[in-house]
């Protein structure tokens, strides 16, 4: 399939690097595609940034027919423009889709369409360690029905948000409220989709916690509200007598490539590690005896976050890291492949082709008319 570019004759001014933060900006550039029955997924192709213009009856709205996904673009010191893992998170998208009914597309095409994108929007990925072009892939019902069924027709859309240093203020540990009330996702539910649902299911917990003081919860299953899920929206890890553990994927615990990277670093590096179960009551002892070292997220956007604070059953489980964590030796590890200073030895890096037919303006003409099927040579 191939897939057409149109230009923006409007190219955006570029933030203020320092002010980023995280999914504030849009690139001058989106992929779309589309699906219906007769014609399948068709017309992949990068346009201007603009907005959807959605009927009110939008079966997303309604019942969140809806996936998405989050990875990175990075600037190398070399200028080259390099994405980390994105085949991992492409075949993520399309397991999500199939637990929300949405049909199946070809991993190739969005894969040459992230790279397109990505591509027209070169100048849009920022150079500061630290910063990165996050990309926002997403899939959305497009029937206008109120009947609540899968949709015959979709649209995929991928977004480009240049995001800041997340660490720019240096890395504060988080304290954590262990959630005990409200959960986040059920066995039988949409816990490992990428999906709206989860978000909005975490969005009061979260609040709450906020309220009280927190950064964020520690989710629990629901079934005992027991066990350690997940922290935020990022997968949890604990380092318990020198064990690096996390929960088991187990269908409410969403597969994170981050969390991968995580277990295969520390397992080439001759940590052990586990992925099993672990219960409040093991957390709470393990802090009581001196064998909880360490705690953290893993993420795409942040990478790795330290819980200095677990809240459970009003006392505060406070971990103490010590210096040479395995937190910081994965941070480094992760950001240092991340930006090309490590040998990538696991094949995670993807690197950007400029397009050969052309990536300056010379040639968004001769693109442009390709698109629309005509000549404007005039037009503009
Ligand atoms: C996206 C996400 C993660 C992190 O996954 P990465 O692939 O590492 O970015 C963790 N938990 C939830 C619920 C998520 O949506």
């Amino acid at each position: 399939m191939k897939i057409s570019v149109l230009r923006t004759p409007h190219p955006r001014v570029f933030p203020n690097v320092d002010e980023l933060g995280f999914g504030r900006y849009f690139a001058d550039h989106m992929f779309l595609m589309n699906y219906d029955q007769e014609n399948g997924w068709h017309d992949p192709r990068v346009v201007p940034y603009e907005t959807l213009g959605l009927d009110p009856a939008n079966l997303t709205l309604h019942y969140g027919q809806t996936i998405f996904e989050g990875l990175k673009a990075f600037r190398w010191n070399d200028g080259s423009v390099n994405l980390f893992r994105v085949n991992d998170h492409v075949q993520r998208f399309s397991r999500s889709a199939a637990h929300l009914c949405i049909p199946a597309f070809e991993e190739d095409v969005v894969l040459e369409g992230i790279k397109r994108l990505v591509d027209v929007d070169r100048n849009w990925v920022p150079a500061q360690r630290g910063t990165a072009l996050y990309l926002r892939p997403t899939l959305i019902a497009t029937d206008n029905a109120l009947g609540v069924r899968p949709s015959k027709t979709y649209m995929m859309f991928i977004i480009c948000s240049p995001v800041g240093n997340y660490y720019a203020k240096g890395m504060a540990p988080t304290r954590i409220l262990v959630e005990q009330r409200y959960s986040r996702a059920a066995h039988g539910g949409l816990g490992d989709a990428k999906t709206a649902a989860n978000y909005a299911a975490s969005l009061l917990a979260a609040e709450e916690a906020k309220r009280k003081g927190f950064d964020q919860v520690l989710w629990l299953d629901a079934d005992t509200h027991n066990y350690a899920e997940e922290v935020g929206t990022m997968n949890i890890f604990f380092v318990i007598n020198g064990v690096l553990v996390t929960p088991p994927l187990g269908g409410t615990i969403l597969d994170g490539i981050t969390r991968r990277t995580v277990l295969a670093l520390a397992s080439e590096w001759g940590i052990p590690t586990q992925e099993r179960p672990i219960s409040m009551h093991e957390v709470t002892q393990a802090h009581a005896d001196g064998t909880l070292q360490e705690v953290f997220g893993s993420g795409t956007a942040a990478v790795i976050s330290q819980v200095g604070e677990l809240y459970y059953q009003d006392r505060p489980l406070v971990i103490e890291e010590k210096p040479g964590s395995l937190r910081e030796r994965l941070y480094k590890a992760i950001t240092g492949i991340q930006y090309g200073e490590i040998t990538d030895t696991h094949h995670w890096i993807t690197p950007v082709p400029v397009a050969t037919n052309g990536n300056g303006n010379g040639h968004a003409k001769k693109e442009l008319a390709e698109s629309l099927g005509g000549d404007v040579s005039g037009g503009h």
